[in-house]
């Protein structure tokens, strides 16, 4: 059982039918290329969905990973371990917040912060403040409350009841904002570009108005920093292309590279709602997940590594912008976390893409998005560029 068709064979009978995945298996991976069963080589604009920022087999990360496999695994949050001191310390002083949680996921991020917003009010005695505003579009995980914080049908289909206390308004429309606020309102919890929804950036007056707005009504500020967060768009933090700090903010995705790991970080006045016993994570701040996410920060956390992830970026805009095709309508994004809006449906010019040699993904049915690692090779994105002009050559939509 070596090759692609026999592997999957065995992958159709007994891993659950949750995704409908390209008939490949990646076997191996080496900074933004992968091979697959067969040997075939491709390009990988993917990264597992916006996570590998440091390339496939990162030889830096391999070596921290080892380091840390070799002295301590897992101790459980019974105990403090360094790794995530240490992480937690150069998150909120990065970010300019006050305490992180750990957590594994996105998913698990997002309730951290859900559960965060609800306790610091509950605390207060202000139980009626339990409502979260949410955007249409959104995409924030799949547990029961991240899918009703999504504000997307497709998502929440036949998994009802939802949980109540969320509230969906229009994204990068401030005046649907206001008319949602009420004495039940605790928090806007916003993805500052949304990714799974198109990537779509906020602008900087919707981000800037949405401060205003929790500052004026005493709400929390959470930004879901999950795919766009940690150097994606050229800084550190979403929140710093905008000027504009949260309360709250959840990470995973990039944050070990491709090792699990999601964190929430909070101010110190809302990180008040936590006390002993209101939240954990068995594998939360697990010693290996945080000694890779110390390697990331240290790594991103760089104004010649920044400075150059908006340059790649720029650049690869500034390349697909000159693609000569009417089916493309524009290209948005900033950093390496581009989309392509399409005039149809972009599903066979991916599987096209892919069977030239590049790795794509989608974000919704009409953008072909652009995630590839943070230190991808200039040529490396001219090779992309230049299999993707082919296939649309080819491509009959
Ligand atoms: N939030 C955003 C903005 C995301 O893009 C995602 C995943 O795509 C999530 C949350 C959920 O993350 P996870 O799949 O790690 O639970």
């Amino acid at each position: 059982m070596d090759n692609n068709d026999d592997i999957i064979k065995q992958g159709l009978e007994q891993v659950m039918n949750t995704y409908s995945r390209f008939p490949m298996v990646i076997v191996e991976g080496r900074g933004a290329k992968v091979w697959d069963a067969n040997g075939k080589e491709y390009l990988d604009m993917v990264g597992g969905i916006a996570v590998c920022i440091l390339g496939h087999a990162n030889p830096y990360l391999n070596r921290v990973l080892k380091e840390q496999s070799e002295k301590l695994w897992h101790v459980s949050n019974l105990y403090w371990n360094k790794p995530q001191i240490e992480l937690a310390g150069k998150l909120v002083n990065a970010a300019n917040l006050g305490k992180a949680f750990f957590c594994n996921s996105g998913a698990e991020a997002n309730e951290a912060a859900i559960k965060l917003t609800r306790k610091y009010f509950y605390r207060q005695n202000m139980n009626n403040k339990t409502d979260i505003i949410v955007f249409k579009n959104s995409f924030h995980g799949r547990t029961m409350a991240t899918i009703t914080a999504t504000g997307q049908d497709k998502y929440q289909q036949g998994f009802a009841p939802l949980l109540p206390g969320f509230n969906y308004a229009e994204f990068n429309e401030l005046g649907s904002v206001e008319a949602l606020i009420n004495d039940k309102t605790a928090a806007i919890m916003v993805e500052p570009v949304q990714g799974e929804g198109g990537v779509l950036p906020s602008s900087a007056a919707f981000i800037e108005g949405l401060r205003k707005l929790c500052d004026e009504k005493g709400l929390l500020l959470i930004f879901d920093e999950v795919q766009c967060g940690v150097g994606r768009l050229g800084e550190c933090f979403a929140f710093q292309h905008y000027g504009v700090n949260p309360d709250i903010i959840t990470l995973a995705k990039g944050l070990g590279g491709g090792f699990p790991i999601g964190a929430m970080l909070a101010s110190n006045e809302a990180a008040k709602g936590f006390e002993p016993g209101d939240h954990a994570s068995t594998f939360g701040g697990n010693p290996l997940a945080c000694a890779l996410g110390n390697a990331i920060i240290e790594t991103v956390n760089n104004k010649d590594f920044l400075l150059q992830v908006k340059k790649k970026g720029d650049y690869l805009k500034g390349k697909l912008t000159g693609i000569d095709d009417a089916r493309i309508l524009n290209c948005r994004g900033m950093g390496l976390m581009l989309g392509l809006e399409m005039s149809c449906d972009n599903k066979s010019l991916i599987e096209l893409c892919r069977l030239k040699g590049l790795l794509l993904i989608g974000a919704g049915p009409m953008v072909v998005r652009w995630v590839p690692p943070l230190n991808i090779e200039t040529n490396e994105l001219d090779q992309a560029i230049e299999i993707f002009k082919q296939a649309l050559v080819e491509w009959k939509d």
